[in-house]
């Protein structure tokens, strides 16, 4: 499946992900492999669990995060669905094998 690949200077990430668009801080980041899988990723977490409650389910993770290890950096990276992308985000074969709803196993 193809998604449009956006560049959007004002971006507060190098990259970002919402259904249908990966969204990328400076052009020459199309060209990475990486990030762009770790936003695929997240386009496929989105549609599973139909795009609205994903965002929703992030930020209540990101906060409850945050009240636990009281860190910005901290509380993002063990979100379950940042922790699936960084495990897998360098493998880009990934998404071919990926089990439905396998980012429970990051709970
Ligand atoms: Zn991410």
């Amino acid at each position: 499946m193809r998604f449009p690949v956006v560049h959007l200077r004002f971006l507060p990430a190098s990259g970002m992900a919402i259904f249908p668009f990966v969204l990328i801080k400076y052009p020459e980041l199309k060209q990475d492999r990486q990030i762009i899988n770790h936003e695929l990723i997240h386009l496929r977490q989105q549609l599973e669990l139909l795009i609205l409650p994903f965002f929703l389910l992030y930020l209540i993770n990101y906060l409850v995060n945050l009240i636990k290890y009281r860190s910005h950096h901290q509380a993002y990276r063990n979100i379950v669905f940042e922790r699936e992308a960084y495990t897998h985000d360098s493998n880009y074969s990934y998404l071919r094998s990926r089990r439905f709803f396998a980012w429970i196993a990051y709970i």
